[in-house]
């Protein structure tokens, strides 16, 4: 147990938890780093394993006790359609949060055989590729979006969430209001550059600036990355001097966009700018956090509703699964009453004092766990994802 505590200190130390950045997993590296992070999240996961961290299911537990709750990142149609075969031939119900808001007690899945799937972000995929074969099986699910982005490239927009909403498949519920990606840390990790475009926009901390802006896209690059982690999270946001960031983009701009990184000294001659500059290093105030927070949780349910004529939001998800104490309690206060995260929760489980309930949700390779006809174990489950699949 000790030692166990030791890694799990480890671990959550270098990657997990409200305190955790996110630059070290997004940004590419080398192979040695992708091996890394490949390594760490696979000690990550047998140790949540051995933690008891997983909802009972995975463990053969209080068979159809728990409620399973899916999410699904890159929807691919093949595998897609053998998950929800699985789901069909076991007979298990899909249902969206209405369920679990007016009856809470049909969350017991034993009698039921209930299971929810998610998908966040709204990405194009979900129109495409999700939405006509949910209904084709007749089953529906959960997506949950980001008003900020909805209508950009790569995402849905937001009269195709009107069609999917109206067919009764999809609910819609909030991801906060921007999926705000924050810079927590002075020390400049990378630059904006070519080798980093194919990287989800919302992942990454400065697209806000530069959409409120109005300053293209392309004019970015060259702009300094720092450690940064969800803004739903506790740590507080960098206050940045635009200026200092400003001085990199004219760097790159005037020395060819860019064609500025082809030349191999790139990166050198962007930290020699670091150098000659001095820079303050200021965070927000508790006051400024408290107000960033409660904007994205209110904004986001005030354009859901105000989109989709009829609709309630009623539910939440943590961008990238990073928990928040101030966000917690901000949550219920604006009136949202269940809350999905991922299965490492600081904030604790089900609290009868809270007025919300609080999910976990397992990667959708995890459906066939569940209890039925060809069930899958947990360490064939383990074998797809961290072999086959990466
Ligand atoms: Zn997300």
């Amino acid at each position: 147990m000790v030692f166990s505590k030791f890694i799990g200190g480890w671990l959550n130390g270098r990657c997990s938890g409200a305190m955790k950045t996110l630059e070290s997993e997004i940004l590419p590296g080398s192979q040695w780093k992708t091996f890394r992070i490949r390594l760490i999240g696979m000690l990550r996961m047998i140790h949540s394993l051995w933690m008891r961290q997983y909802p009972d299911f995975i463990y053969r537990k209080n068979a159809g006790k728990d409620f399973p709750v899916f999410t699904f990142h890159h929807i691919q149609t093949t595998r897609f359609r053998t998950q929800l075969d699985f789901i069909r031939l076991n007979g298990y119900e899909t249902v969206q949060t209405d369920v679990l808001l007016s009856n809470p007690e049909s969350a017991d899945g034993a009698r039921t055989r209930r299971v929810m799937l998610t998908f966040d972000d709204g990405t194009e995929d979900l129109y495409r590729i999700a939405f006509p074969i949910l209904r084709e099986f007749d089953m529906k699910a959960v997506a949950f979006i980001s008003p900020f982005w909805i209508d950009q490239t790569g995402l849905v927009s937001w009269n195709q969430i009107q069609e999917m909403h109206e067919s009764g498949v999809i609910d819609f519920q909030s991801h906060s209001y921007s999926h705000q990606m924050i810079e927590v840390g002075p020390k400049i990790v990378d630059f904006y550059n070519p080798g980093l475009t194919h990287l989800h926009r919302w992942d990454l901390p400065f697209f806000q600036d530069v959409k409120e802006s109005g300053i293209l896209n392309t004019m970015s690059f060259g702009t300094p990355i720092r450690p940064f982690t969800s803004g739903m999270g506790d740590q507080r946001v960098l206050l940045k001097e635009l200026d200092f960031d400003v001085s990199f983009r004219s760097e790159v701009q005037s020395h060819g966009g860019k064609t500025f990184f082809r030349q191999s000294g790139w990166s050198r001659q962007l930290q020699s700018i670091t150098k000659k500059t001095t820079k303050i290093i200021q965070y927000e105030s508790e006051a400024e956090q408290n107000d960033r927070i409660r904007s994205e949780l209110e904004k986001s349910k005030t354009e859901i509703e105000a989109r989709l004529p009829g609709k309630e939001v009623i539910a939440f998800a943590y961008p990238n699964h990073i928990q928040g104490r101030i966000t917690s309690r901000l949550l219920s206060e604006i009136g949202y009453s269940l809350v999905f995260g991922g299965i490492q929760s600081d904030i604790g489980l089900n609290d009868p004092n809270r007025s919300y309930k609080y999910f976990k949700r397992v990667n959708a390779d995890f459906i066939h766990c569940l209890t039925g006809n060809q069930s899958q174990g947990i360490f064939s489950v383990m074998r797809h994802k961290f072999i086959q699949k990466q």
